[in-house]
């Protein structure tokens, strides 16, 4: 695993903590575990929470398998943006020869890939994907646009890490918001101030700051740097297990990104395409923050933030 990246001991600690206490589950792969009780309370807890800030504004609800089509991935331009971390679904073609060729190298632990064909699938890198298309292919839409919530879907980064915060498959809960530029932008920012209330009233440290994704190689480094003069996206930012504190949430204004590549208008005259932002919760980051902040043992937790979280 030649991408690997090592926690620092402090991450490394909390993790055997996290394991110890019954939160995680080890799968032998870095980044991703199962969830015991404890930590799903938790994160199903917060998930509540998002749920009620957000009924006030009346989202349609839409739910997506944790795989995207292929052709997505591929519109959108991810492959462009974060090569590193895409993930695509691989099956095997073959006849019977070739699958017994394959049983004995997979019997061996050794590469059996040999036979296996890109399938039309890839993992879903994040949320919202699905929601472009599906909005789309309604046509026009009225003024004053939709809002989406995409739930809380697991998606999939290829970044094996030893921090328990840099998970290879977790929960994004994802809310998309597609309209005029400034009724989207407006939304974006509300959001981040709702989120910052949201995060402290179960007793984090958030902080908010302008951001940049990460893109790959030299060019991203550019698209990287315009993202953040623009301010097109902020996160939420928590201690968890340093050294810097980790973005639990992100809010992020895609412009006419999206809605070229789909072809996403505003019913009316002139300039009618739509713009697009959304904003998305890590809730496993969120999880750990919080028995970061809090400890291991929820029964010790401030009253006031076992009810916020319905413990
Ligand atoms: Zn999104």
């Amino acid at each position: 695993m030649a991408d690997f990246r090592p926690g620092t001991p402090d991450q490394e600690e909390f993790l055997r903590d996290l394991v110890g206490a019954g939160y995680l589950i080890e799968s032998g792969v870095p980044g991703v575990y199962g969830r015991g009780d404890a930590f799903e309370r938790v994160r199903l807890g917060f998930d509540a929470k998002v749920t009620a800030a957000s009924e006030t504004e009346s989202p349609e609800h839409m739910v997506f398998p944790p795989l995207l089509p292929r052709r997505q991935m591929e519109d959108v331009g991810y492959l462009k943006s974060f090569p590193h971390l895409a993930c695509t679904v691989f099956a095997f073609e073959g006849d019977e020869e070739q699958a017994a060729e394959q049983e004995q190298r997979a019997d061996n632990h050794e590469d059996w890939s040999g036979h296996q064909r890109m399938t039309d699938l890839v993992l879903k890198p994040a949320a919202c994907y699905p929601v472009y298309p599906a909005v789309a292919a309604r046509g026009a839409l009225a003024p004053g646009g939709v809002m989406v919530d995409a739930g809380g879907t697991y998606v999939f980064r290829h970044e094996p890490s030893g921090d328990p915060a840099r998970l290879q498959a977790f929960h994004q809960r994802e809310i998309v918001r597609i309209g005029e530029p400034e009724t989207v932008v407006g939304w974006r920012n509300r959001w981040r101030d709702r989120s910052l209330e949201l995060l402290r009233s179960v007793g984090l440290d958030a902080t908010t700051d302008v951001a940049s994704d990460p893109f790959f190689g030299r060019a991203g480094r550019l698209l990287a740097r315009s993202q953040r003069s623009q301010e097109l996206k902020f996160e939420v930012v928590v201690p968890i297990a340093g050294p810097e504190p980790t973005a639990v949430a992100s809010f992020n204004y895609h412009q006419d990104h999206f809605s070229s590549v789909y072809g996403i208008e505003m019913d009316g005259d002139g300039d009618t395409t739509a713009h697009t932002a959304c904003l998305g919760f890590g809730l496993e980051r969120i999880t750990l923050a919080l028995v970061r902040a809090h400890g291991l043992d929820q029964d010790r937790w401030p009253a006031a933030v076992r009810e916020e979280l319905g413990l």
